[in-house]
């Protein structure tokens, strides 16, 4: 790559170099076989062990044995908003959900469509600028569906409180961010293209046992069971992004695992949020206590500075760092793969844009 860019893109998004040098060779020629990962049969022996690492790291990282099952599945983490209810909301039950933003509201319109549903917290009432706490979960519901992280409000739910019915987390915003007590859970995905690798696959781990209690009949692409038995190759599966998850994971494992990186993603948020609330130019959009450590989004204070602090931004080499058309201002999404020097050219870039304008006439 030619020129240093600051990628703060919110997704698909930044990968580490190394990755991206990696799974570029095997788009040339896999381990050396003569043909590229994108030409082999994703029954090869090669790829069935490209699928059985990265399955079986899934499940070392989050720390679940047999009882947990983890797929690769195509159709994004939008798909799962059908899938969950349709192979878990039994015929004539009630499930769950937390209102946490966009992708929650998704998933609630989508969950609708196949059965009842109880809405029993929600931060809508303020713009998705915090995460509902102290709420009641009722313990006649199939499942509690909640959102980690919510990408494009910049909240994140820091805190898991154990639960009656099992937990559905949509985690595709901030998945291998962080050490978790993942046996909180009873299933967990997430789209790769946020955290763990290229746009395509979307990851699905969950627990065998609260499967197969619906009633209703599936198409099979939907069902969890059809998958699991086809270990994860019912279908030909997104290939190339289960590659590139796999790199990432190993990546992962290899620098220290999810220890390693809780640190120094606390590191980056601490830096980013601490130039947020200190610069008088700029202002947060969350509530503190439910910043996420991925996105941090926050405002401009006098707008009129708005093309010219875009232009020095760019000038730095950050990238993406727009916001959702949904909130408007700033969204620096600082996913796992994004260096503390990339945070440090931001705010090193607001502290200048600040020097220089705060004082000027405002003559909006
Ligand atoms: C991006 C995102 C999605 C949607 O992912 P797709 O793979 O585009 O379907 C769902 N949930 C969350 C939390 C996201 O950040």
């Amino acid at each position: 790559m030619s020129k240093k860019v600051h990628n703060f893109s919110a997704g698909p998004a930044i990968l580490p170099a190394e990755v991206i040098k990696e799974a570029a060779q095997g788009a040339l020629d896999f381990n050396n076989i003569g043909m590229s990962i994108l030409e082999i049969s994703h029954r090869s022996k090669d790829f069935i062990d490209v699928m059985e690492e990265a399955r079986s790291l899934v499940k070392e990282l989050m720390g679940f044995g047999s009882e947990y099952q983890v797929l690769f599945l195509g159709g994004g983490a939008s798909m799962q908003f059908a899938m969950v209810p349709a192979n878990l909301l039994v015929t004539g039950g009630t499930a769950a959900y937390v209102n946490t933003g966009v992708w929650a509201s998704k998933a609630i319109k989508e969950a609708k469509g196949i059965g009842n549903i109880n809405v029993i917290a929600s931060s809508e009432d303020k713009k998705f600028s915090y995460v509902p706490k102290g709420y009641t979960i009722p313990t006649d519901a199939n499942y509690l569906h909640i959102t980690s992280n919510n990408t494009i409000y910049g909240t994140q739910q820091h805190q898991f409180d154990k639960s009656p019915i099992p937990v559905v987390c949509d985690m595709s915003s901030d998945i291998f961010s962080r050490r978790m007590d993942f046996s909180k859970f009873d299933l967990i995905y997430a789209g790769a293209q946020k955290n763990m690798g290229a746009a395509g696959a979307t990851m699905v781990v969950v627990k065998e046992s609260i499967l197969g209690k619906t009633g209703r009949k599936m198409f099979s692409m939907l069902d969890y069971q059809v998958h699991i038995k086809g270990e994860s190759m019912y279908n030909t599966p997104p290939v190339f992004s289960i590659y590139v998850s796999l790199l990432t994971l190993k990546w992962l494992k290899k620098n220290g695992g999810l220890a390693w990186i809780e640190k120094i993603n606390d590191e980056k948020a601490k830096l980013m949020y601490d130039e947020i609330d200190r610069n008088s130019l700029f202002t947060g959009t969350c509530a503190k206590e439910d910043r996420s450590k991925m996105n941090a989004c926050f405002l401009l204070k006098k707008p009129e500075l708005e093309e010219t602090f875009n232009k020095m931004w760019k000038d730095a080499g950050v990238s993406g760092i727009k916001g959702h058309r949904d909130v408007g201002g700033y969204r620096a999404s600082m996913y796992n793969a994004l260096t503390i020097d990339s945070v440090k050219a931001l705010v090193d870039t607001m502290k200048e844009f600040e020097k220089k304008y705060a004082d000027s006439k405002v003559t909006a």
